[in-house]
């Protein structure tokens, strides 16, 4: 018995409609997940839009809070990394996560970013980090009219971002690496040194992150400005090599 044309193309249409229907539904039953996410572009994406709604605008848009444990690292600035990922989501598959979706931090967010190519820092211990150099004296440099103050450099967190970024969170004198030492939770932590000799900075100085600023150790970092002295890497480098008497 032959289909009429018209009758064969509605029941084609008909099948296909019940295919599309299906796939959708399986979309839906199936949860969304943040191991799916593995395009780099997603992220930076994410980033970009960050970049031009600003924290507050990208944190409302997307229903995230404030990160309080890890910032991802990027460009030399800090970005709430479980926001990003939910974004990224949106912007490789189409719909972004939200925050109940997935929980963020070491076992999650941290990985997934790191796997991608990005770098991630421990948050709260950074902040803490950056009040610890009490050895340091506050003001280094008197100006005709204004002071520069060195530990604002180290202080500075896009600075200390960007420096360690860079050069990585492993102390470059002694190579002590927190993580190694303490474990995952002390991922990124470091304090940074500021290494251009106060006598060079003048008014118009601006900090240059990856020249002026290292990351070192507490100790390596106590050991530089021992005494109020302005000691090179170097030199805490060569006091390491030498034989002590027991
Ligand atoms: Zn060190
Ligand atoms: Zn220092």
């Amino acid at each position: 018995m032959l289909i009429e044309r018209n009758k064969l193309d509605s029941i084609v249409m008909r099948y296909h409609g019940i295919a599309n229907y299906g796939e959708r539904l399986i979309e839906r039953i199936r949860p969304m997940s943040l191991k799916d996410l593995n395009d780099p572009k997603a992220v930076l994406e994410a980033i970009a839009e960050y970049d031009q709604l600003g924290q507050e605008g990208f944190l409302k848009r997307y229903g995230f809070g404030k990160a309080r444990t890890f910032a991802l690292i990027h460009g030399g600035r800090s970005y709430d990394s479980k926001a990003i990922v939910g974004a990224a989501h949106g912007y490789q598959f189409g719909t972004p996560l939200s925050s109940k979706q997935f929980s963020g931090g070491l076992a999650t967010v941290v990985p997934k970013l790191e796997e991608l190519g990005f770098t991630v820092v421990a948050l709260a211990l950074d902040e803490q980090t950056a009040s610890i150099p009490e050895e340091v004296p506050d003001s280094v440099w008197e100006g005709a009219r204004r002071s520069v103050t060195v530990n604002r450099y180290e202080r500075s967190p896009a600075a200390r971002a960007a420096c360690i970024e860079h050069h990585g969170s492993a102390c470059l004198i002694c190579g002590f690496d927190f993580a190694q030492t303490y474990g995952a939770d002390f991922q990124g932590f470091i304090h940074v040194h500021h290494i251009v000799p106060i006598s060079k900075i003048g008014e118009q100085y601006e900090v240059d992150p990856i020249n002026d600023l290292i990351p070192v150790c507490p100790n390596c970092h106590a050991a530089l400005h021992y005494g109020g002295k302005e000691q090179s890497p170097d030199d805490i480098k060569a006091l390491l090599q030498l034989p002590r008497s027991t």
